[in-house]
């Protein structure tokens, strides 16, 4: 509170623009950190929550259920990687997170299996701020002050990429030899590896290859250790596809999402599995049983919100498939920046680090100089650190984009 600057008031917001007190208008880049789909207080959404109020608001979701959740659930699987069958809902990213850890751990304690207790996570990876999800994630300045609280995990080097990157075979390579020694040292240990595919977002929105999702996926089924994507962020179009696992055409035992499932009205989550993980907790014994209940568990206002949005998604896909292709264009002008470096996209995001005199990562202060530089141009931008992102709503406009590659030229040409 001492050092942060006061916050902004936002009246409204309608599609990419939000209003603020005072009367200025501006776009919301960064999606209000990645949930908003369809541009701010979309009408179909608006009234699918409406409607679904005045019938049933919320109910307990233990031994009761209702038509939004199975709906939901069984709209969703289809676009979900054909090896996941069910949907254990919960209401935020860091709680899918935490359901899929518990859920893995216990998959083997439910098998007789008890000495597989730790979790391979990369380098740079973030998967929320509750304790096993920061735990999972890569130790930072988020987390710092609860080493002791966390539980330890195994880090491997995330192969981090961009456009005409020389070295991204030999990072690939390093970083799948860094998995096949930790697993042939100690097979019976590792309960799971947990990624985020394709892009790690809060580290820094790195990116990595499908073709590495692909080697790693093989290497883990070769050694049975269950895979788990943290699509939190990655899912719902982002990378430019449905899910980074249907880009990448790889097979996760476990999978979270959140942000985009509700289109970014409302707090829901789930954490989908396979079938025989499934069955490792079907069973007559009770300490078989995954005890994880949330009092807003399976909302049916966030599944209302959730199919009005999906609805919005299979109406339209060349909304998040295309914009690959304006971001690349820009790209290529950025080629020769002095400032901008690594530049590097997936699907509807577009990132580059900002070359300062100072240290690289979250703290560097190029952050506050661009965000208040995109300000005044109407623009929302948040970097992280010095590095600097763009993940639009997919109601931008060809000629929303072009002003924003506009601004950012201008923004780099004077820091
Ligand atoms: N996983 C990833 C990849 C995320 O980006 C985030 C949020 N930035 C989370 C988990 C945590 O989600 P939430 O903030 O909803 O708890």
């Amino acid at each position: 509170m001492k050092t942060a600057e006061p916050p902004l008031k936002v009246l409204s917001g309608k599609g990419l623009w939000l209003e603020l007190e005072g009367g200025q208008h501006i776009m919301d880049l960064i999606s209000s950190w990645w949930v908003n789909l369809h541009g701010h207080s979309h009408p179909d959404i608006a009234k699918a929550i409406y409607d679904q109020s005045l019938n049933l608001e919320h109910v307990i979701f233990a031994g009761f259920t209702h038509d939004p959740a199975e709906q939901l659930s069984a709209r969703l699987l289809p676009h979900l990687p054909d090896n996941l069958d069910h949907i254990f809902f919960s209401d935020n990213g860091s709680t899918a997170v935490e359901v899929a850890l518990k859920m893995a751990w216990q998959y083997w304690a439910n098998r007789g299996d008890t000495g597989r207790k730790t979790f391979i996570g990369f380098e740079g990876s973030y998967h929320g701020d509750t304790l096993g999800a920061m735990s999972a994630g890569s130790r930072s300045i988020f987390s710092q002050v609860f080493g002791k609280l966390m539980f330890d995990a195994e880090y491997v080097p995330y192969p981090s990429t961009f456009l005409n990157d020389p070295d991204v075979e030999q990072k690939e390579a390093d970083c799948l030899r860094a998995v096949s020694n930790l697993l042939l040292k100690d097979p019976e240990r590792y309960a799971g590896l947990i990624i985020e595919p394709l892009v790690q977002g809060a580290g820094g929105m790195r990116m990595c290859r499908p073709e590495f999702l692909q080697k790693l996926d093989r290497v883990l089924k070769d050694h049975q250790i269950l895979l788990i994507y943290d699509e939190v962020m990655t899912g719902f179009g982002r990378t430019g596809d449905w899910f980074a696992s249907i880009k990448s055409q790889t097979q996760p035992d476990l999978m979270c999402l959140s942000k985009g499932i509700t289109g970014g009205f409302l707090p829901l989550s789930v954490t989908a599995c396979n079938e025989e993980i499934y069955q490792a907790f079907y069973s007559d014994d009770p300490l078989k049983t995954l005890y994880h209940g949330h009092s807003y568990t399976a909302n049916p206002l966030g599944c209302a919100a959730g199919l009005a949005s999906l609805s919005l998604l299979e109406e339209d896909p060349g909304r998040f498939r295309n914009m690959h292709h304006e971001h690349l264009g820009f790209a290529h002008e950025l080629a020769d920046s002095p400032v901008a470096k690594n530049i590097r996209l997936c699907g509807t995001i577009l990132a580059m680090d900002i070359v300062t005199g100072d240290e690289e990562g979250y703290l560097n202060q190029v952050s506050g100089t661009i965000k208040k530089l995109a300000l005044e141009r109407n623009m929302l931008l948040r970097p992280l650190g010095n590095t600097l992102y763009l993940m639009p709503p997919y109601c931008i406009t060809s000629d929303e984009l072009q002003r924003v590659y506009n601004g950012i030229h201008d923004i780099l040409g004077r820091i």
